[in-house]
């Protein structure tokens, strides 16, 4: 008897509580294992167009929850799984219907409760309508999906006429049209320098929204490490010698044989390498170190440049981010890209700084990048 009176709330205290449920601005409702709904608040009522009493009883599926939801989801098996583990649902986000049939997003709060029925077991779901929200992020979808189609046509129109634009400088250069005079010269190779920086920003531009896209496929090749290493180090050959750079591999004889793409696997070595030719001062030294196993290749590209502040690690492989802008020519795409591929090919990229005293970029792939795993 006594125990009784304890459990019991006070008359008073469940007049509050009812005030409580009626009165907030949110969908309030239980329903039970079979997904009938046992309970409807006031703001249930008005926001899907039901009276309590028209609703109470019904299966939660073909009233406030369609069959399927307009993407195809299947939102009668997911009820289903709600009264199984409702654990599993505590945050959940889902398409409901009004009784217009209008469709709303709402984000659901669900927990199992002690309730009335058979074995006494409901499901207290507290709902609010994200509808606005969702629309929101499909227009900022959309938006993005056009900026990056609109990125990816001008630069593919920029290419073409940049690269004619390159080649006919460079004939001219050559001799094969007259000879140039020393001033001309200079004039030429200017304008041949430009292009050539347009031409780079373009190929990244590119290759930006063919990831983004999701479009950039690899292609797996059997590469030769140290052959690759050498083809890379010698497009730098010229920078390296202009700034006196000493470079210095270091590559087990028995590197071997790796399998990714190719080109892919060169354009992020040369971003490496490229970055650490550019921003390490005259004089200075840059090393490429190479180890692996039969599971993993590890390459390693440092220098004694002027390092990075370790709260810009992780920023500098964001897109557009630059640490050191004002000093050197660039457009903060190289090691964004750079990370995109690694991690296409399943590998880890990052980097190793002591601020004032040079920088280690390390990437690690699979032996095999084409296994799967
Ligand atoms: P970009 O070189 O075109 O600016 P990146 O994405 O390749 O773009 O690099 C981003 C930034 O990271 C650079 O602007 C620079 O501040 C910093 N950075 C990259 N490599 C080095 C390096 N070896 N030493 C010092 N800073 C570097």
């Amino acid at each position: 008897m006594n125990k009784k009176k304890k459990n019991k709330i006070p008359e008073e205290n469940r007049e509050k509580y009812r005030q409580l449920v009626e009165g907030v601005n949110s969908i309030i409702l239980r329903m039970d294992v079979k997904g009938r709904i046992t309970f409807f608040n006031k703001f249930a009522e008005k926001f899907f167009g039901y009276r309590e009493n028209e609703i109470l009883g019904k299966n939660v599926i073909g009233t406030i929850v369609p069959e399927t939801d307009s993407a195809g989801r299947d939102l009668k098996a997911m009820i289903a799984d709600i009264m199984r583990h409702p654990n599993k649902y505590t945050n959940n986000e889902n398409e409901n219907m009004m009784r217009n049939g209008q469709r709303v997003w709402i984000s659901w709060t669900n927990r199992a409760a002690a309730g009335k029925g058979k074995n006494g077991l409901e499901v207290l779901c507290v709902g609010n309508d994200i509808s606005k929200i969702k629309k929101a992020e499909e227009l900022l979808k959309e938006m993005d999906r056009r900026k990056s189609s609109f990125v990816a046509n001008v630069s593919h129109e920029f290419k073409n006429p940049l690269r004619t634009l390159r080649e006919s400088l460079g004939i001219i250069l050559d001799g094969t049209m007259g000879e140039v005079d020393p001033g001309q010269r200079e004039m030429l190779e200017i304008g041949k320098r430009n292009a050539d920086r347009l031409i780079r920003l373009v190929m990244n531009l590119l290759d930006i929204s063919k990831i983004e896209a999701g479009k950039m496929k690899l292609k797996m090749d059997r590469i030769n490490i140290p052959e690759l290493i050498d083809e890379v180090i010698a497009s730098n050959k010229a920078d390296i010698a202009k700034k006196r750079l000493i470079l210095k591999k270091n590559m087990p004889g028995n590197i071997g044989l790796m399998r990714a793409d190719r080109d892919r696997l060169a354009e992020v070595i040369i971003n490496l390498l490229t970055n650490a030719v550019k921003y390490t001062p005259a004089g200075g030294v840059i090393a490429v170190t190479l180890s692996g196993n039969a599971k993993e290749v590890r390459f390693e590209i440092s220098d004694n440049g002027p390092g990075i502040a370790k709260e810009d690690f992780k920023k500098l492989f964001d897109k557009f981010e630059r640490i050191t802008a004002e000093r050197e020519e660039g457009t903060g795409l190289g090691l964004s890209i750079a990370r995109d591929i690694i991690e296409l090919h399943r590998g880890k990229i990052w980097v190793e700084s002591e601020f004032g005293k040079g920088s280690k970029f390390i990437f690690t792939l699979p032996r095999d990048c084409g296994k799967k795993g």
